[in-house]
C-alpha cells in the first residue's frame, strides 16, 4: 500500500472512529441536537469499512503529528464542507496575506478552516477536540491577525481557526447594546453605530484580540478600558458548547475574558453598552525632538486625576525612522466637537513643526488613524510606571542608546508611546462585574509605555528583540530605583516574552487557573491551542 493510500486509510479510520463517539453533537444552549450521521446505509458502510481498517495492524499507520494534523483538517472537510481552505485554495493565500506581520504571515497551517457563524464555530471545535483521537488537533484561533509576534494568532502544520467572517454587527432594540461578532474590526462597527450617534469603547484593527486582553480608546479616561464596556461574551467551550458569560451567568467565565484572551474559548459575540456620542475634535502636533521635555511634563500634568479632562485622550509618541533622526508628536482627541480644548493647552504651546486637525465622527477619525503598514515584521513591547516626566526623559534616553546599537534595516523605524493610566481609568472595571488585571485599586497615575520596532529581514529577528529585552530591563531597574516600578504589561502590547498574564498578580491568576479548570477540565485552550499568552504557571517566582 503507498503512503498516500496509507493517508487516506488513516483519517477515515481517524473519521470513522470519531464519528463513533461523537454521532450527535449538542447545543447545550439551545438543546438544538444536530446529527452527524442519519443514513442507515452510510452507517453501514462506515461499519464495514470501520471493521476492514482496524484489521490493518496500527504499526502500519503513520502517526506522527504532522499527519495527525492533516486528518484533522480531513475531518473538518467532512463535517463543514466548502468552509476548509488548504493551500492551493485562494482563501488560505488571502488569509495567510491579511496578518499584520510577516513572522505571522510566514506560518504554514495545513488547513484554515472559515466558520460562518457560532454553530460553525461550535462544528470546528467538536471535530478539533474529539477525545479519542490518535494524534490530537493542534489550532489556532485568529481575529483581526494584528498581534504581531510568531504564533499568536496562527500556527504552523496545525489548524487555524479564522474568524473573519463572523462579523455581524446589530443593535439590541433599544440600541444601548451591540451585538459583534467574534472575528470583526472596529471600523466596520463604527459604520453600523455611528449613524444612530451612538458610540462604544473600542480601538482601529481588529475587535476580539483587543477586547479579550483590555484596550485603549478615545474614551477610556472616563469608562476603562474596553472590555469593560463589555456586557456578555458569547463563548464556544472546549467541549464545543455555547454558552453566554456576563454578570449573572457564567459570571467567572465573563470576568476571565476580561484579560485572558484565548485561554477559555473562542469569543463568538460580544456584547457591548452603547452611549450617546456626537463629533469629536482630533489634533496631531508635530514636535521639534528639542521639545520632549516640556512634552514629557505637559504629559504629566495631563496624566494626573487631580486636572484630568475625561472627554480628553492624548498619546505622546517619538519616531526615529533612523539612527540620528527622531521626531515628537501629540495625537490627542476629544470626545466634544470643540477646537483646541483646553485640556491640551500645554501641547499646544510646545514649539511646532505642523499640525493638522478636524471634528469628525468616529468612523472618519479612525479611517485618519496613522496605524503604519502590514507586511513588515513587527515587535511591540511595553511597561508600567507612575506618571513621571523624569522617568518619560529615563526611558527617552535609555532608547535613543538601543536605536544606536539596532541593526540597520531598510524597513527600520522605531517608535515610543506613552498613554496615561490615570486611577479613574483604571477604577471601572469594578463597576462592571471587574477584570482580571487586579488595577481596580491604583494607588497612583501611571503611564504606559509601548516601543514598537519595524524591519524587514529575519536575519535581525534575534538581536532586535534581544536589544529590545535589554532596554526593558534597564527601563525596569531605573524605575524601581526610583521607586516608580509597576509589574503591569498591558498585554495588547506586550511581546512574547513578557508573559503579561502573569503581571495580573497571584490572586488573579489563581482565579484565571480555577475557570480553566472548571470550563476546560481537559485543558484544550492550554494544551492544544499553543499560541498567544497563555495561563503562567503556578506558582509563580
Ligand atoms: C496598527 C495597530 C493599531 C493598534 N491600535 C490599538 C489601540 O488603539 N488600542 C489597543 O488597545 N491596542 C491596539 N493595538 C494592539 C491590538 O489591540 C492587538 O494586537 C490585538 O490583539 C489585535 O486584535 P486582533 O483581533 O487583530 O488579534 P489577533 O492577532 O487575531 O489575535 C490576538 C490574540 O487574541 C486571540 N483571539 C483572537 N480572536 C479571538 C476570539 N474570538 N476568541 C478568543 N481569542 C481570540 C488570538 O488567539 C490571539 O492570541 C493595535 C495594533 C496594531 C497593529
Amino acid at each position: 500500500m503507498s503512503v498516500t493510500t496509507l493517508r487516506k486509510v488513516f483519517c477515515i479510520r481517524n473519521l470513522l472512529i470519531r464519528s463513533a463517539a461523537h454521532k450527535k453533537t449538542s447545543y447545550l444552549h439551545n438543546q438544538v441536537t444536530l446529527p452527524l450521521t442519519d443514513q442507515p446505509t452510510i452507517i453501514m458502510i462506515g461499519i464495514l469499512l470501520f471493521l476492514f481498517v482496524q484489521a490493518i495492524p496500527a504499526e502500519l499507520f503513520p502517526t506522527n503529528a504532522r499527519l495527525g494534523n492533516e486528518c484533522c483538517c480531513q475531518e473538518l472537510l467532512s463535517s463543514l464542507p466548502g468552509l476548509v481552505a488548504h493551500p492551493a485554495d485562494t482563501r488560505y493565500n488571502s488569509s495567510l496575506k491579511s496578518y499584520w506581520s510577516t513572522q505571522e504571515q510566514a506560518l504554514l497551517p495545513y488547513c484554515i478552516v472559515l466558520p460562518r457563524n457560532s454553530e460553525d464555530v461550535s462544528r470546528v471545535v467538536t471535530v478539533l477536540t474529539a477525545s479519542n483521537s490518535t494524534s490530537p488537533c493542534r489550532f489556532a484561533i485568529r481575529g483581526g491577525g494584528h498581534a504581531s509576534f510568531s504564533g499568536a494568532a496562527n500556527i504552523n502544520a496545525g489548524v487555524t481557526i479564522d474568524l473573519q467572517v463572523l462579523n455581524e454587527v446589530t443593535f439590541s432594540a433599544n440600541k444601548s447594546v451591540v451585538h459583534i461578532g467574534g472575528g470583526s474590526r472596529w471600523g466596520h462597527v463604527y459604520k453600523t453605530i455611528v449613524p444612530a450617534r451612538k458610540a462604544i469603547l473600542g480601538g482601529s484593527v481588529g475587535v476580539p484580540g483587543l477586547v479579550t486582553a483590555g484596550g485603549y480608546s478615545y474614551f477610556s479616561a472616563r469608562y476603562g478600558f474596553v472590555f469593560d464596556c463589555v456586557s456578555n461574551f458569547e463563548v464556544v467551550l472546549a467541549n464545543g458548547t455555547l454558552v453566554s458569560a456576563n454578570a449573572v451567568s457564567n459570571a467567572q467565565l465573563y470576568r476571565a475574558h476580561k484579560g485572558g484572551q484565548n485561554n477559555f474559548g473562542i469569543v463568538t459575540r460580544f456584547d457591548m453598552r452603547t452611549f450617546d456620542q456626537g463629533d469629536l475634535w482630533s489634533g496631531t502636533w508635530i514636535h521639534p525632538v528639542s521639545a520632549s521635555s516640556s512634552s514629557f511634563m505637559a504629559f504629566e500634568n495631563f496624566a494626573n486625576s487631580q486636572n484630568n479632562d475625561m472627554d480628553a485622550a492624548l498619546i505622546s509618541t517619538l519616531t526615529a525612522t533612523s539612527k540620528s533622526t527622531w521626531t515628537l508628536s501629540s495625537t490627542m482627541k476629544y470626545a466634544q466637537p470643540i477646537p483646541r480644548p483646553q485640556a491640551f493647552s500645554e501641547f499646544f504651546k510646545l514649539s511646532t513643526i505642523q499640525h493638522s486637525e478636524e471634528i469628525g465622527n468616529l468612523t472618519a477619525l479612525t479611517a485618519g488613524e496613522p496605524l503604519g503598514e502590514p507586511g513588515y515584521r513587527w515587535l511591540s513591547a511595553t511597561a508600567t510606571y507612575a506618571n513621571n516626566a523624569t522617568m518619560m526623559e529615563a526611558f527617552f534616553k535609555l532608547a535613543n542608546q538601543t536605536v544606536q546599537q539596532l541593526p540597520s534595516d531598510p524597513a527600520f523605524s522605531f517608535s515610543l508611546s506613552y498613554q496615561p493610566l490615570t486611577k479613574n481609568m483604571a477604577s471601572q472595571g469594578a463597576r462592571f462585574g471587574g477584570n482580571s488585571y487586579g488595577l481596580e485599586n491604583l494607588e497612583q497615575d501611571h503611564a504606559i509605555y509601548v516601543v514598537n520596532l519595524r524591519w524587514s529581514s529575519a536575519e535581525n529577528d534575534n538581536v532586535n528583540d534581544d536589544l529590545i529585552r535589554d532596554l526593558f530591563t534597564a527601563s525596569d531597574v531605573a524605575a524601581q530605583s526610583m521607586g516608580l516600578y509597576h509589574p503591569l504589561k498591558y498585554t495588547n502590547y506586550a511581546s512574547l516574552w513578557q508573559n503579561p498574564i502573569s503581571t495580573y498578580g497571584n490572586q488573579n491568576i489563581k482565579e484565571l487557573w480555577d475557570v480553566s479548570k472548571e470550563y476546560d477540565p481537559q485543558q484544550i485552550f492550554q494544551e492544544r491551542v499553543p499560541g498567544g499568552f497563555k495561563l503562567p504557571k503556578l506558582p509563580l517566582v
